[in-house]
């Protein structure tokens, strides 16, 4: 019999949520908390003050005895520093336990040791987190005890943001003032605010946590640096939607109960395409807390995974030759009463905002598909993007035969007069057919694809933060809707000011526009022709950030500076090089300490056993056939590791910055890939008994 799990009684509750909020404020606090939250009035001391004491004593009787800033720098993890609520003790040698309101509100982590990009030096050493109060505090339990997590922004001593949050915070700000801009223009006078739904489909991989550590690897790397093909892989396609094994189903059941008590509404779970690989997405929620929960999501994977004696890898790309994880970043705009503006409505005045809205994204994707490639690149994802499996490197915008069609129809004729399914409506200058859902069909290949009521990002990947995503889409479909109001404000008649626009966006920007097979060789070609830009690896999309273009829109809207542009392309820079030299390193003590050694040992092994064989008089040519390809393998491998540390050591003596993430790019990279040839084939002919590392199929299939 299986424990019963009662959700509703669980949900949120390690959260210190509305409900907790309204329990245990006073009625005057709570009122001034949520001029903050609702209206992001500055919070004054004294509230802090008692929030701060309120959630103390709510996160005590949960257990805590430390609290923390939890927070996003950019280093692409989550990054918390503990602190006990404890006071100093006094003459009796008690203590007490504290939390004021200021230790809520400001935090001051060492920033020098974190990611910044060159900001540190022109400016200032310091950082400060700051309470996000839009974002609840929870209480997370592990092996350190029970801590109050405070979801904070990191910024410098001078306001630049050092982290993955406060640019996301700024860009829904941006997206909020000028939707309301174009929803007054249709004469929407009740919605007061707008933000981002988003909701995150999250792949991931399980592999046994015992096979796991005998892969280094995997442990220094989050990915296989080695690995021959399985005899099975995913060709028969079995394990999509297949049956949940036992193991896995026990880990996923407390997965929810977790993500359930961290108010976390974890909804879907099925397995994925690859041997090993599953999926977990919850309900949409607001942007910013989207994006928070999909960190807790990756955390509390690894987590309830080790308790399961099973590891879990976000790796984008963790076996060479089975589909990599990406994470489907879902997006829409909601209004505080409700409105979804990419609903396409039943009135035909709702369908003309919602035609005017999808021709401003359109615009919006078109003109910056490159900074949207940029936000879905990381090192790992560089194995998926533009590979056979998930969304080419190519940005376009999927929307179905119906809503493609009445595109048509408006770039065609200026207006659209009929919807495909038949049905002739009447529409004159503002009508849409009014576009039912399954009218839309299903495109898996498209990186951006319109779904009923929301746009699906699907570049973005596995072990990434979708904040930056959500930044660029927030920020260019705020740049695109201010652009219309200039226009539409101005005009004399309206109705017809937004027929004009609609029409001419339409035509301006349907190159973006491709319901065919994504993943096909003429759609590399076609994009090519319609001049839409193919950026194939990470280093190459990392200049997206920093071109005027760029700088100019994100300064317009407040969401960065140049000098925090700069710093970010910085930072990836970096990262990339910090990464593939951790990847080289890892692969040259594998194959100098492991894999070498264990072929020697192997070919010694076969060497006896030919000279045992002929001596007996018996025929020695097998063992002395394999005995020659090892050898001649061996040689190759050696070959490639030597080369390996060379390129490395030039890359690694080079000044930090883009030439150093090409140099790894283009040289490290191909040497690694030629290191792993010859070692693949190896793992083929030696012994298993011999192989110093599990298998692919250890590792996909023996979970
Ligand atoms: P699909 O199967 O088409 O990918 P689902 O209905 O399973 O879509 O939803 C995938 C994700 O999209 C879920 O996280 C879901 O909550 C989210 N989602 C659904 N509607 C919206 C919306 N209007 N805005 C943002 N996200 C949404
Ligand atoms: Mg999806």
């Amino acid at each position: 019999m299986s424990e019963n799990v009662n959700v509703t009684g669980i949900f949120g509750e390690n959260v210190f949520n509305e409900h907790a909020m309204r329990e245990r404020l006073p009625k005057k606090v709570y009122k001034e908390l949520h001029k903050t939250i609702d209206e992001g009035k500055e919070l004054d001391p004294m509230t802090a003050e008692v929030v701060a004491s309120a959630m103390r004593d709510w996160a005590m009787e949960k257990g805590a005895t430390h609290y923390t800033h939890w927070f996003q720098p950019l280093t692409g993890f989550t990054a918390e520093k503990h602190d006990s609520f404890i006071t100093a003790p006094d003459e009796d040698g008690n203590v007490l336990m504290e939390f004021s309101g200021k230790e809520l509100i400001k935090g001051e982590p060492d920033a020098s040791s974190f990611p910044s990009g060159g900001l540190r030096s022109t400016f200032e050493a310091r950082g400060y987190t700051t309470w996000d109060c839009t974002s609840p505090a929870f209480v997370r339990e592990d092996a350190t005890g029970a801590i109050l997590c405070v979801p904070t922004a990191f910024c410098s001593y001078t306001g630049e943001a050092l982290d993955q949050k406060t640019p996301l915070l700024r860009s829904m700000e941006a997206v909020q003032a000028q939707t309301l801009r174009l929803l007054r223009l249709f004469g929407n006078t009740t919605s007061r605010k707008v933000f981002p739904s988003v909701g995150v489909e999250q792949e991931y991989f399980i592999v046994d946590h015992e096979k796991y550590l005998q892969r280094k690897d995997l442990i220094f790397t989050g990915r296989t640096l080695f690995g021959a093909m399985p005899p099975k892989g995913q060709e028969l396609d079995d394990h999509y939607f297949g049956v949940i094994r036992q193991r896995i189903g026990a880990f996923m059941k407390d997965v929810n109960k977790e993500l359930w008590k961290l108010g976390v509404p974890a909804k879907t779970q099925h397995n994925e395409v690859a041997p090993g690989q599953h999926e977990l997405a919850p309900i949409y929620e607001k942007c910013n807390v989207a994006s928070d929960h999909n960190q807790i999501i990756m955390e509390t994977l690894k987590r309830v995974a080790e308790q399961h004696g099973l590891q879990c890898l976000l790796h984008e790309k963790p076996f060479a030759g089975v589909n990599g994880s990406g994470k489907h970043n879902n997006w829409s705009l909601t209004t505080d009463d409700g409105i979804n503006l990419l609903e396409p409505g039943k009135t035909p005045h709702e369908n003309i905002q919602f035609l005017l809205v999808l021709c401003c994204i359109l615009r919006a994707v078109d003109r910056h598909a490159d900074l949207l490639r940029e936000s879905a690149a990381d090192v790992g994802n560089d194995h998926r993007l533009g590979a056979n499996e998930a969304p080419p490197a190519i940005i376009s915008v999927f929307l179905g035969e119906q809503l493609g069609d009445v595109l048509r129809q408006l770039v065609n004729t200026g207006a659209a007069a009929h919807s495909l399914k038949g049905g002739h409506l009447h529409t004159g200058v503002k009508t849409l057919p009014e576009v039912s859902k399954d009218a839309t069909d299903r495109n898996r290949t498209s990186p951006f694809a319109f779904t009923g009521n929301k746009f699906e990002f699907r570049m973005v990947g596995s072990r990434d933060s979708v904040a930056e995503c959500n930044v660029v889409l927030n920020t260019i479909v705020a740049e695109a809707f201010s652009d219309a109001c200039d226009i539409l404000e101005k005009a004399e008649d309206f109705d017809l000011a937004v027929h004009d626009l609609i029409k001419e966006y339409a035509t301006l920007h349907q190159r973006i526009v491709f319901n065919g097979n994504g993943y096909s060789e003429e759609w590399v070609k076609e994009a090519e022709r319609r001049g839409l830009p193919n950026i194939q690896s990470m280093v190459d999309a990392i200049p997206a950030l920093v071109t005027e273009k760029s700088v100019r829109m994100f300064e317009k809207f407040g969401v960065f500076t140049k000098a925090e542009l700069n710093s970010r392309a910085e930072i990836q820079y970096e990262g990339y090089a910090k990464a593939i030299n951790i990847e080289a390193r890892a692969m040259i003590d594998i194959a100098s300490k492991h894999i070498i050694p264990a072929v020697m040992r192997y070919a010694k092994n076969l060497a006896e056993t030919a000279n045992e064989i002929r001596e007996a008089g018996a025929d020695d040519s097998v063992p002395v056939e394999i005995l020659k390809r090892l050898t001649a393998l061996l040689s190759e491998a050696r070959k490639a590791l030597l080369v390996l540390k060379d390129v490395t050591r030039t890359a690694n003596s080079l000044e930090a910055g883009e030439k150093q993430a090409h140099y790894y790019h283009d040289e490290v990279c191909t040497a690694m890939a030629a290191l792993r040839l010859p070692v693949d084939e190896l793992e083929m002919i030696v012994d298993k008994e011999e192989w110093p590392m599990p298998s692919y199929g250890d590792l996909l299939f023996e979970v």
